[in-house]
């Protein structure tokens, strides 16, 4: 499905709970120029809008480019989300319901805007032009502050009858366990999320000594980065915790292994890339407890290698595929 060469550059943006993101791409898929901004989450739509065109327009300057030098822009957001309208129907990340952004941008920028899913884009650039590429066949995970994930199959996404296929963050692991976002229990996402570590971490503070519990209580979040430093110094409660949410990635990625069959599982997001490839390892190790379909241990388990540019770079293919189809 990749386009192959021609045509001016697109911007890729990639619109985040906590940051926004855009990049100007040119035709062989480089980063002529980056903007990144803070997602003013709680202001609603046209708050968001402002701050994608500002984050447009950094990334455009930084290229030493105009609004009119580009062709198209592609957006990864939050869901769920009505694609075919550029509508984020509902997203409590964002403080937002049924808002156009899609339309909206399209007509600040005088171009045509292309929305998908947030985690399917950053999926879809790791197939492309990350480590899932030259395979036809992939699992993505992205573990951030959320879980969310892309299966390509053939070289195609895996969209379902819905268009909402893919949400691997919400594969049950363990029945009636943890409580999760989405309202179900025992979800993936209720165990090894960042938001998920860092209420275990806090919970474990309040029984004792934990510095990371504490800290995350003093600024109402946890960095990816304070988590790995954490695991680096051997923190007990830290390592237990990032262990623990290893084996449930392991155990549901496992499972997803033995039906889809993939050859490579790409595990990217800001959590998976702070812990590295120790994560990766131990998150292979659980899986492959459960993987009955590759005796030969041929899947590969990899990390996303586009790093906060997959998001970018999967919204740009997103915007030059729709501007081939015309
Ligand atoms: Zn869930």
């Amino acid at each position: 499905m990749a386009v192959q060469g021609g045509g001016p550059p697109v911007i890729g943006v990639d619109l985040g709970g906590t940051k926004i993101m855009a990049g100007v791409v040119a035709d062989d898929n480089q980063v002529l120029g980056r903007g990144k901004r803070n997602t003013p989450a709680k202001e609603g739509g046209p708050a968001i809008l402002k701050t994608i065109l500002e984050c447009v327009d950094e990334a455009l300057d930084r290229a030493g480019l105009g609004r009119g030098d580009v062709a198209a822009a592609g957006v990864g957001s939050p869901g769920p989300l009505d694609v075919d309208a550029g509508v984020i129907l509902y997203s409590a990340n964002l403080s937002v319901k049924n808002y156009p952004i899609g339309p909206e941008l399209s007509a600040a920028l005088g171009v045509p805007v292309r929305v998908n899913n947030d985690v399917r884009v950053g999926g879809y650039g790791e197939y492309v032009l990350g480590a899932g590429r030259g395979y036809g066949d992939v699992i993505a995970a992205f573990v951030g502050t959320g879980i969310g994930g892309c299966l390509i199959q053939n070289g195609r996404i895996v969209t379902g009858a819905t268009n909402n296929a893919g949400e691997i963050g919400h594969i049950v692991v363990k029945a009636g366990g943890a409580r999760c976002g989405c309202g179900s229990k025992g979800c993936m996402e209720a165990f090894a999320s960042k938001t998920a570590i860092a209420n275990r971490l806090v919970k474990a503070s309040k029984k004792r000594s934990c510095p990371l519990g504490e800290k995350i209580l003093r600024k109402g979040r946890l960095k990816s980065g304070d988590l790995a430093q954490a695991v680096r110094e051997k923190d007990p409660i830290a390592v237990r915790e990032v262990e623990r949410a290893a084996f449930y990635l392991g155990v549901g990625l496992g499972g997803l292994v033995n039906v889809f069959g993939p050859q490579i599982v790409v595990i990217g997001g800001g959590v998976a890339l702070a812990l590295g490839q120790p994560f990766l390892d131990l998150i292979a190790e659980s899986a492959r407890q459960q993987i009955i379909t590759d005796p030969g241990k041929v899947i590969k388990f990899a990390l996303a290698s586009l790093g906060d540019d997959a998001g970018v770079l999967g919204a740009s293919l997103f915007a030059r595929e729709m501007l081939a189809r015309g």
